[in-house]
């Protein structure tokens, strides 16, 4: 019988075949997310978003700071999560934000104040309601029969399925105790250079250029909130769905990922 310490498996969506629309870093901007929304089928009405065709949205974290509007998109996916039509995994900016509402001593600091500014004009209730569903997210999901896998910084083979607070910052923050490391892309996706792994790694936090792939990952942040776009990744199709911004909140605090930066030739 083995000692070793069993891990809470974040197994509850394994089984759960799609189609997915993954998508990247919102950052506030609600205006650019229901137009991807939109342009993906989905559709509003009274009781928020959903999909006709039975598309399940999976965000890859990063819902909040630097934009326009942070509590319409946190209404918007608390909705879509609670109805069942949108999973979500929790980037750093969230979890930063959820330990302010959890009465932690935190920097308002890389758009927070902002967020918080927005909340002055919240209920208690909401401020709970944001707590509490910040607090239930899984730290990454693993879906379509372990195929997929959604962390906001990726994650290394080893530690899909697994839970645990280690996990949790990891695949939230890229290291494993909060900090930030906001220059070196092979420190902010340390698993990323030996990634050998079947299962597709989906990820963000990292502003790119484009959504390119790498070996069996992609980064699908591309800087909606500094002007770029908001991209989704269409699953099991494959198919890159972008819609231009109209934000700009300032510069990233590095510049853009490159093709080179990621090691990858012009040809791939
Ligand atoms: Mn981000």
């Amino acid at each position: 019988m083995s000692t070793a310490p069993t891990p809470t498996l974040p197994t509850d969506h394994i089984t759960h075949p799609g189609p997915f629309d993954v998508i990247g870093d919102v950052h506030g901007c609600l205006a650019e997310l229901t137009t991807l929304l939109t342009r993906l089928g989905y559709e509003a009405s009274e009781d928020g978003w959903h999909s006709p065709t039975n598309r399940t949205a999976v965000f890859v974290g990063d819902l909040v700071d630097r934009g326009p509007d942070n509590m319409g998109v946190l209404r918007l996916v608390m909705a879509m999560v609670r109805q069942q039509r949108a999973l979500c995994v929790p980037g750093n900016h969230d979890l930063q934000l959820a330990r302010h509402l959890g009465g932690e001593p935190v920097a308002h600091v890389h758009g927070l104040r902002g967020t918080v500014e927005e909340f002055v004009f919240e209920t208690v209730e909401f401020r709970l309601d944001v707590l509490h569903f910040y607090r239930s997210l899984p730290s990454h999901v693993v879906l379509d029969h372990g195929r997929l896998v959604v962390a906001h910084t990726g994650l290394a083979e080893e530690h899909h399925g697994r839970e645990s607070a280690m996990i949790r910052h990891l695949a939230a923050y890229g290291v494993a105790h909060g900090e930030i490391e906001r220059t070196d892309v092979w420190k902010r996706h340390a698993w990323l250079a030996g990634y050998q792994g079947a299962a597709v790694v989906v990820y963000g936090h990292t502003p790119a250029e484009g959504a390119w792939w790498k070996g069996n990952t992609i980064n699908i942040d591309t800087g909606c909130v500094f002007g770029r776009s908001l991209t989704a990744l269409q699953w099991p199709s494959r198919e890159i769905v972008s819609v231009a911004s109209s934000t700009t909140a300032g510069k990233p605090g590095r510049s853009f990922l490159t093709r080179s930066d990621l090691a990858l030739d012009d040809a791939s």
